[in-house]
């Protein structure tokens, strides 16, 4: 073959103006397309039902893995497969994690994302993108109340931001207390006497940081959460004494607005003040509750949030986004500087000079998606009040949801007043002194999964299995709630005579 027709041949497995290129793409988008929708109509539930024995049995069919060309009518069955064994992230009942349905001018942004694969590690690899990533970012630190000295970076999620959040305390402190730069130096001998300060229910990713970065999960030190599973701000503040009386170095305080299980939000401005007083960085964790600040009714529980030196959000959860995306933001845009790189092909010294950003100094990430353009899409498209609306039903929901499981004998509430739209309980049915209640607990997610009735969670509070709803989707409505406590009950019954006290 010649190399003109190689060349040909390799039109339709590329986007491009040939007319070859652009009936494979449409076909192809065409084929998911219908089988996205087939599927859709097909289903009105959570899931299928299929155990992972069954996936694992259809996925030994070498049929998937021949890996020979095909046509897309002879993988459409496969696709169908794989799409219909997916758990449905709009259903009403599909509530178990902070995993949203996302909205569909993001899924159209997808797609666009996807074609046009912009880089986010360089101007001239994403000219329009960058522009566009670096105003929305400014967006978003004003929306949270950052002064103009703010920065920040879109990043995969609240695992990548949290980790920033204390890289930058780490170097920071390092900085303005040792005089010493972790980014040249490595760690400084004092690091052995680093510490972090956060919640007894912090989301993990803080320890998984503090090992991340040389520190070790025990430089995390816990402060007591109360009743309403926020932070103890008084307790932090004898913390904080006694680690200083003990000669260690209290080098960042994570304070949560939302926490993964319970919605619930830490005293911001108190442990603001905490921090400033002991000179301290101040992280907020608002992967979950960062929505809140769109928010007419609700964004003053964020209060204080403006005050961090960095925060967490992601956009993933509340804000209805495909996975993934999320967002770092800084308050004084310098500290980036404490991991700034330049390398020569990417961005070399004097693009700055010329005034041309790249975006690569402020990430941790190199080559980036452009993932800012499906929360830009939504916004213009839905409009932020949408987003309010939205945030605040369904914060009613799990209030009202809440009042539900409260006023039934049979469940035990956890969380009495949900903060953002996390419900916590456990099944107790009414014999619970004669029953194995931690078995119970710990079958209903699994058993209603299979039984196809409702994807839900399962978590820990005081050592007992507890049931959770995440109740991030605005289509979910209270008789949904109503009938899966009730199909709950009947379960419970069931395994009551199968897990009899032992
Ligand atoms: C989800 C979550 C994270 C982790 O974020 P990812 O986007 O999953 O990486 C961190 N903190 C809190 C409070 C979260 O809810």
């Amino acid at each position: 073959m010649s190399l003109l027709q190689v060349a040909h041949r390799f039109e339709r497995y590329f986007l491009s103006a040939h007319p070859v290129s652009l009936e494979h793409y449409r076909d192809a988008i065409a084929i998911s397309q219908e089988t996205l929708i087939r599927n859709l109509l097909q289903k009105d539930k959570s899931y299928s039902g299929a155990t992972p024995n069954e996936l694992i049995e259809e996925l030994a069919s070498p049929y998937y893995f021949n890996f020979e060309a095909q046509e897309w009518s002879q993988i459409q069955g496969q696709l169908a497969h794989i799409v219909s064994n997916s758990v449905v992230v709009h259903d009403p009942t599909c509530i178990a994690h902070l995993h949203c349905p996302p909205l569909i001018p993001a899924i159209a942004a997808e797609l666009i994302i996807g074609a046009t694969n912009q880089s986010m590690d360089s101007w001239d690899q994403s000219p329009c993108a960058t522009v566009l990533e670096q105003k929305l970012t400014d967006w978003l630190c004003s929306t949270f109340g950052y002064g103009c000295n703010a920065d920040g970076t879109f990043t995969s999620g609240g695992t990548q931001s949290n980790l920033m959040g204390l890289l930058l305390a780490r170097d920071n402190y390092a900085k303005v207390h040792l005089n010493w730069q972790v980014q040249k130096e490595g760690l400084p001998p004092e690091a052995t006497r680093f510490r972090i300060l956060c919640s007894e229910v912090a989301h993990f990713t803080v320890r998984q940081g503090a090992a991340l970065l040389g520190l070790g999960e025990n430089a995390v030190v816990t402060v007591p959460a109360d009743d309403n599973f926020c932070m103890r701000a008084a307790d932090l503040e004898a913390r904080l004494i006694e680690l200083q009386n003990q000669n260690l170095l209290p080098i960042a305080i994570v304070g949560t607005a939302g926490t993964t299980d319970f919605g619930s939000i830490d005293p911001l401005t108190e442990i603001a003040q905490i921090a400033q007083k002991h000179d301290i960085w101040f992280h907020v964790d608002a992967a979950y509750g960062g929505a809140l600040q769109l928010s007419n009714k609700h964004s003053t529980k964020l209060s204080g949030i403006e005050q961090a030196d960095s925060i967490t959000v992601d956009f993933h959860k509340l804000f209805y986004q495909p996975i993934s995306c999320g967002a770092f933001l800084l308050k004084n845009r310098a500290n980036f500087g404490l991991i700034r790189l330049n390398a020569d092909y990417l961005n070399p010294e004097i693009n700055e000079e010329q005034g041309i950003p790249d975006l690569v100094t402020k990430s941790i990430q190199t080559t980036r998606r452009f993932d800012a353009l499906k929360l830009w899409l939504s916004l213009q498209v839905l409009g932020v009040e949408a987003f309010d609306e939205m945030v605040n039903t369904t914060i009613d929901l799990a209030q009202s949801a809440a009042q539900l499981i409260d006023g039934d004998r049979h469940f035990e509430l956890a969380n009495k007043n949900p903060a953002i739209n996390a419900v916590v309980f456990r099944y107790f049915g009414d014999r619970p002194e004669a029953v194995d209640l931690e078995q119970i607990n710990q079958q209903i997610p699994k058993q209603l999964m299979l039984m196809k009735k409702a994807v839900i969670a399962q978590t820990q509070v005081n050592k007992k299995t507890h049931l959770k709803f995440t109740l991030l989707n605005p289509l979910t409505q209270l008789e949904h709630l109503q009938s899966l406590l009730a199909e709950i009950k009947v379960l419970g019954q069931k395994l009551e005579r199968d897990y009899p006290k032992q």
